[in-house]
């Protein structure tokens, strides 16, 4: 067991240090937004497969509407009707064509596209009350080419168009949909253990009593968890006693991390410490951060179904409910998007100027809730007002955390400072 400080990213250097790459899934697309794509995506086929029209309007030859005006309009015969998806029977010759609805394959014969708005046809349905015309007059003198989408315009064949590595957004889901492929294959899901402990919580929905309190934390750690791509197994509440950790640790060993919330401090570390070595190995950190001081970091050992050992990364993180969701985002984000093959693990930060001051007393990185505007291009910074680690709603008021760097003793208004964005980078 190690007692020691630690910056932030010393911290974060050890805690990766013991995360793995999970196996890989194969899964329906639909199920893969957020995930991580294990193989390029290559397409074997055209996209579009086919010249097609990007108008509806009269597939025709460019030979025959040479000079076509709103003044001397040229006649052509209408010979067969295209909807998108079917393939033209007849081909376009000398004086002929074909009306054509966008996406349909551009006939045989015919070079250009003239659209509806460039004919008469609007005039002759509104005479005869009827769709369906059998000439059609062409007003205007498209371009040889005009309004037609060539094959493999999107994507060519043998191309890779998203990369191994790549994070699916809704683009990519529709991209690999386009390649006719109806599943993916994708880094699995981290399934993440979360239990408070404490003998003073309650489970919502129980009566308030004196000197108890709601338990909180499960309910904003197991939301990070899932908000960044992991599967929550919430396990309740261990009392502060082995028995209840034991058991509780036991229930949430078969998950890929446990994520505990209290009972590193100094009153509570005992048995915490005593129950986390028996079934592993535990650090308990000092980290120069604020709020968050308090960090646990260990592997628990235990047997996967095949009885072979398995260790499970364990964080253990500070009670105040300020700090464990600020001790997520610095240092549980990192460990679940590397399990799912992400590469960025950095929280988007903007530089912001600060609209009133903070002050660091002793020397740590305080991570201050603060709430960031856009004002004429440039981003602004205040706090929240009250900063304690107790106070959650100030999680709630911020959408950023101002952050002051550990030797710098306060930053004013009007001083620049990094600003980690709560809601970007999801
Ligand atoms: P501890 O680390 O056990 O000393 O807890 C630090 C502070 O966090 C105490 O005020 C606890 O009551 C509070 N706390 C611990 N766990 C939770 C929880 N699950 N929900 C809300 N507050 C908690
Ligand atoms: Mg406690």
């Amino acid at each position: 067991m190690v007692l020691g400080w630690l910056t932030v990213e010393e911290a974060l250097e050890k805690i990766l240090g013991y995360v793995n790459l999970l196996e890989v899934e194969e899964k329906p697309l639909l199920d893969c937004l957020g995930q991580v794509l294990v193989e390029d995506a290559v397409s074997e086929f055209s996209i579009p497969p086919r010249d097609n029209t990007a108008m509806d309007g009269y597939a025709v030859r460019w030979d025959d509407i040479q000079g076509a005006s709103p003044e001397s309009p040229i006649t052509l015969k209408v010979i067969e009707e295209l909807p998108a998806g079917k393939i033209a029977e007849k081909s376009v010759s000398e004086g002929l064509s074909i009306r054509i609805m966008t996406g349909a394959a551009i006939p045989d014969g015919a070079d250009t596209i003239v659209p509806f708005e460039d004919t008469d046809e609007e005039d002759q349905k509104s005479a005869s009350g009827r769709g369906g015309v059998e000439r059609i007059d062409i007003r205007k003198a498209w371009n040889i080419g005009s309004n037609i989408r060539l094959a493999g315009e999107d994507v060519v064949p043998g191309t890779v168009i998203i990369k191994a590595g790549a994070t699916l957004r809704p683009a990519e889901i529709g991209v690999l949909a386009s390649l006719g492929k109806p599943t993916a294959k994708v880094y699995r899901k981290p399934v993440v253990s979360v239990l408070a402990t404490g003998d003073e919580l309650l489970e919502v929905g129980e009566p308030l009593v004196p000197g108890k309190i709601y338990n909180s934390n499960n309910f904003s750690v197991a939301s990070l968890v899932l908000r960044y791509g992991g599967v929550p197994k919430v396990l309740g509440i261990a009392r502060d006693n082995m028995e209840s950790l034991k058991s509780k640790i036991a229930e949430g060993v078969d998950a890929d991390m446990v994520i505990t919330s209290a009972g590193v401090s100094k009153g509570d570390y005992d048995i915490v410490k005593d129950v986390l070595a028996q079934e592993g190995e535990i650090a308990f950190w000092m980290v120069k951060m604020k709020p968050a001081r308090p960090l646990a970091f260990g592997l628990l050992k235990t047997r996967d179904t095949s009885g072979r050992m398995r260790q499970v990364p364990h964080l253990g993180l500070p009670g105040n409910p300020v700090s464990s969701m600020i001790a997520f985002e610095q240092f549980g984000r990192p460990a679940l998007l590397k399990m799912q093959g992400k590469k960025d693990l950095d929280k988007p930060t903007v530089d912001a100027v600060m609209e009133d001051s903070i002050v660091n007393t002793d020397a740590r990185r305080i991570f201050a809730r603060a709430v960031v505007t856009r004002r004429d291009g440039k981003y602004y910074a205040r706090t929240t007002g009250p900063q304690g680690s107790g106070i959650l709603t100030s999680m709630s008021l911020a959408n950023g955390l101002a952050i002051v760097p550990e030797d710098v003793e306060s930053v004013d208004k009007g001083d620049v400072v990094k600003v980690q964005m709560l809601d970007w980078g999801l």
